[in-house]
């Protein structure tokens, strides 16, 4: 059992003294069996809400509605969530009325995949009412009870079901797969941010073309933002070498140059993802960057301007491209740029002002810039006489 769950082990067995069950619940125990890290360890209780405040001192509601409640001891922190089912799904998005329960099976019921519906008790024993063990021997994503009802209920599931397939390296279950297919359209109910935090779940995982497939397959992909009839540039993109992607914003940029949009078309795709700007500015410069480093070697000035962690983050998106990544090249070229920001430059625009006599303006901004670049360059050296002496130059020969 790991660390994680033994530190939870007293939570437990307190809400047990009071005469509830609990278990822990969900993703934890999946990827405790799988060997994999456990990020949080949910629990689950026969407990309502009120009654877990009276248990324990430290709480924040956090969804009480839902019935979780936020449990803190010492500095770690357990969601603790009463049973529940959740009935009329009107609108294929979340239930319209959660009703709590004191029954372990009809919480485990709700839960979308097999794996996803384990329970652990305090002993390490598994309850597995739904086959969730052999699901996990055979590396399958099946949904609980039905998949066509199940996809009906919450249609975010879709989406769920393939990020897993992604990120545990999993095959959907043929019945499962095919309900998806039938039912692909009805992510057009689930809010944007819901589906974006799915997909790029899905980009990040294990096993991206082994999700990608399905999810171009099965049509899910004409439901998400800006990809709606691109899927044969889609499957160009699936068929990128299948080398896990390390970061968000590089798995932007490589979506982005794969389904062939323009620099400037960056910020609207995104938008339409609910992405912020500083992701929005992230993957404007690495795709900027991947578009000069795949026509040939760096600019200076472009080493500089990017910095070092996008100088790497470009050099492998170009593994997915030219088969290679050059990062150790790159980096010894970044080390040895005279300056690697503005702050090293020998002169400030105030140095710039109080030698000319001329009204303060845009000008000293572009001068700096101008000043910047040449030394970035190695066409001048950084040393303040000589920087000035370049500045009167380019005044005089205005
Ligand atoms: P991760 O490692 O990404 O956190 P997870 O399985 O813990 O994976 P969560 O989104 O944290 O996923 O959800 C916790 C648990 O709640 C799931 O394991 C599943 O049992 C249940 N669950 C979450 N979302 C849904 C849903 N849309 N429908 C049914 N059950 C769900
Ligand atoms: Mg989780």
């Amino acid at each position: 059992i790991p660390d994680e769950f033994t530190k939870a082990e007293r939570v437990l067995r307190e809400i047990q003294a009071q005469g509830f069950e609990a278990y822990f619940v969900g993703g934890s125990v999946r990827d405790a069996l799988l060997n994999q890290p456990i990020h949080d360890v949910d629990i689950a209780t026969s407990a309502y809400p009120e009654e877990i405040k009276e248990i324990f001192h430290r709480t924040v509601d956090v969804g009480i509605d839902h019935g979780t409640v936020l449990v803190l001891i010492g500095e770690e922190q357990y969601e603790i969530t009463t049973f529940r089912t959740e009935s009329t799904y009107q609108d294929f998005r979340r239930p319209d009325t959660v009703t709590f329960v004191r029954s372990l099976k009809e919480d485990l019921k709700r839960r979308d995949f097999t794996i996803n519906a384990l329970a652990m008790n305090v002993d390490g024993e598994i309850i597995d009412l739904f086959d969730g063990i052999n699901d996990l021997e055979h590396q399958i994503i099946r949904a609980v009870g039905n998949p066509r009802e199940r996809f009906h209920e919450d249609a975010l599931r879709m989406m769920r079901g393939l990020r897993f397939a992604s990120q545990l390296d999993f095959s959907i279950e043929p019945e499962t797969l095919s309900a998806i297919e039938d039912f692909h359209s009805l992510l057009d109910k689930i809010s944007v941010e819901r589906i974006a935090v799915e997909f790029i779940k899905l980009l990040l995982g294990k096993n991206r073309r082994a999700a990608l497939r399905p999810f171009i397959e099965t049509e899910c992909y004409q439901y998400c933002p800006e990809l709606r009839g691109k899927g044969a540039m889609l499957f160009d993109f699936a068929e990128l070498p299948n080398k896990q992607i390390e970061s968000e914003s590089q798995a932007w940029a490589l979506l982005i140059k794969t389904i062939g949009l323009k620099e400037n078309a960056i910020r609207s795709f995104l938008k339409s993802w609910k992405q912020s700007n500083q992701m929005i500015y992230e993957v404007q410069q690495l795709v900027y960057g991947l578009n000069q480093r795949l026509l040939g070697d760096w600019e200076v000035i472009d080493l500089f301007n990017l910095g070092l962690d996008a100088v790497l983050s470009v050099e492998k998106l170009l593994f997915y491209y030219e088969q290679k990544s050059k990062l150790e090249e790159a980096k010894e070229r970044y080390l040895s740029l005279p300056i690697h920001n503005r702050k090293e430059l020998a002169i400030t625009g105030n140095d710039v002002l109080a030698y000319f006599d001329k009204t303060p303006g845009k000008w000293v901004g572009e001068m700096i810039e101008m000043i910047e670049t040449a030394v970035v360059n190695r066409q001048i050296i950084n040393n303040k006489k000589v920087l000035l002496a370049f500045a009167k130059d380019m005044i005089d020969k205005e």
